[in-house]
């Protein structure tokens, strides 16, 4: 049995046939069987645009030929005692819990929101009667904060192709389309990540795994270098090692843990805006025509960088999306994007930010509670009455005028005309006005559209001291891994985050 991999450009509305046939015309052969390893979308020059794909072809009629390596995750499994108790089931401590499971230990997954059945009947009834539910929104609730998200699955991390193809793998055993293995720019979209997130629970569950709802774990007790155990709105937990996974909406997280002695330093992030377009007229700027059979929508990605200005540059772009209210306490506004599978709304929205660095800006060391604290007093600047929206046209926003004439938007709880120049930090409405132009001439048509809230969780904002694994500094049985400890960013990175502090706990303890 013989093996080749070959590259084949086929048109974008190309079907299963024609993609065999292209194979037997480039390798000469009949029978074979193959695996599409890689499909990117070409769409440099607009009158070509095409799939490129890399395909794994296996046949008798070929002789020869190695096989790529694939890295495979090894998760040694022992019998043990020992009790693992991991906080917060977004995609950092969900995987690690599944991980610690499989690698032998009793795991407890705590969660301070309801199930994803429960959550988005909250989330409905948050969009349809503007009544915010704590501890279950779209910040806090299973399956953590990108559960109604896009789903996009990139990372930008090189290091971690063991953990990613787990997580891919786990996702694709809970109902993700296997497309996910191979697409370059992967998305499950939130009807997938909704049913997923079900199975994955139930996926834990049957390995004898344990989750506890609406728990929020309120403190940590501390002695001798170690936690001792957990207090929390259902009692006093224990346990022999604990890995938080709160993500970085959490703040009375990061202040009762900073107060028991984990150190945080400041990190660079990113604040801004979101901007949402028709995605046809997106459709019409990358590819010169408003649809494209075959391709579901347009996405963008921007960046612009001038000597001795904050970089800007979009973020999380959802093609076919919609704007949702993503705060995760009753008293903040926030925005950020999601999108269905099918990426079919007539939305196109994504966050422009400007890359920051607090310390540098206001021009003082400052201590990581009193960033947390800069941070939590601008979102709660953006809750005006409610959770409608400030927004104006982009035209608005770099003129600095106000016309009134928002466009209609996919936000589902209203928007409300303001100039959100005097709302954001100074620093940033400068270099968004700079970006924003800059965009408007790369991409056409980008100024006819709105500019609305505040996006701000792009990343943390503090770091946690810790080794690479996540084992916090000064404690033996700490570890805090996922976004929340400053070292990932997105739904994979943050996972094989938790995969890595998991790791090593089945290592070391
Ligand atoms: C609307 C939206 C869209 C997004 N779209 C994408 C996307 O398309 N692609 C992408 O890669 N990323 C996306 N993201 C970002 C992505 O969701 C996060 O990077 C990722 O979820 C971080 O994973 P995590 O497990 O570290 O933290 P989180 O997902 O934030 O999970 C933390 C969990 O801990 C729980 N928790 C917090 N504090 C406590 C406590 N004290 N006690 C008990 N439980 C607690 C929370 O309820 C939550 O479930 C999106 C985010 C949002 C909000």
């Amino acid at each position: 049995m013989g093996f080749r991999e070959i590259l084949i450009k086929l048109p974008t509305d190309y079907d299963d046939d024609s993609l065999n046939r292209e194979i037997e015309k480039t390798l000469n052969i009949k029978r074979f069987t193959k695996v599409i390893g890689k499909k990117s979308l070409d769409a440099r020059k607009k009158n070509k645009i095409h799939w490129q794909l890399k395909v794994a072809v296996t046949s008798n009629e070929l002789a020869g030929g190695e096989r790529p390596q694939t890295s495979i995750l090894k998760i040694p499994y022992k019998k043990r005692d020992k009790k693992a108790v991991v906080i917060g089931s977004g995609p950092a401590g969900f995987f690690a819990a599944y991980t610690l499971q499989k690698g032998g230990f009793k795991t407890i997954l705590v969660e301070r929101g309801k199930d994803v059945i429960q959550r988005k009947a909250d989330i409905d009834f948050f969009e349809r009667e503007n009544s915010f539910t704590e501890n279950s929104n779209y910040a806090f609730g299973e399956g953590g904060a990108g559960t109604f998200s896009d789903g996009k699955l990139t990372s930008r991390t090189k290091k971690i192709s063991a953990e990613k193809a787990f997580i891919l793998q786990t996702y694709i055993e809970a109902g993700a389309p296997e497309e996910i293995a191979y697409m370059t720019h992967p998305h499950l979209g939130s009807d997938n990540l909704l049913i997923m997130t079900e199975n994955l629970r139930k996926m834990f569950i049957d390995r004898g795994g344990s989750v506890i709802f609406d728990c929020l774990v309120s403190d940590i007790n501390v002695g001798s270098g170690k936690v001792k155990s957990l207090e929390s709105s259902l009692g006093t937990i224990e346990g022999d090692v604990f890995l938080f996974a709160t993500g970085h909406s959490s703040y009375e997280t990061y202040k009762y843990l900073i107060k028991k002695g984990v150190q945080y330093r400041n990190k660079n992030f990113a604040i801004g805006s979101r901007v949402e377009h028709h995605q046809e007229l997106i459709n019409e700027a990358q590819w010169g025509c408003t649809s494209l059979k075959g391709v579901k929508a347009a996405e963008y990605r921007l960046t612009s960088s001038a000597d001795n200005e904050l970089p800007v540059y979009s973020f999380c772009m959802c093609p076919g999306g919609k704007v949702v209210p993503a705060a995760p306490y009753k008293d903040v506004n926030i925005v950020n994007g999601m999108s269905l599978y099918n990426r079919n709304s007539p939305f196109a929205n994504a966050a422009i930010v400007a890359g920051i660095n607090l310390e540098s800006i206001l021009k003082r060391p400052i201590d990581p509670l009193e960033s947390l604290e800069w941070l939590e007093k601008l979102e709660q600047s953006f809750h005006i009455e409610d959770f409608r929206a400030p927004a104006s046209t982009i035209e608005d926003f770099l003129r600095g005028s106000n016309s009134g004439n928002i466009q209609n938007s996919s936000y589902p709880l209203g928007l409300i005309n303001y100039n959100l120049s005097e709302l954001l930090p100074p620093f940033v409405s400068h270099a968004l006005k700079r970006g924003l132009s800059d965009f408007s001439r790369k991409l056409k048509g980008f100024e006819k559209g709105n500019i609305l809230g505040l996006e701000s969780k792009t990343s943390a904002l503090i770091q946690v001291h810790r080794n690479k694994d996540g084992l916090a500094d000064r404690f033996s049985n700490l570890y805090i891994n996922g976004e929340g400890s400053g070292y990932s960013g997105g739904i994979i990175s943050s996972a094989a985050d938790g995969i890595k502090g998991s790791m090593a706990i089945i290592r070391d303890f």
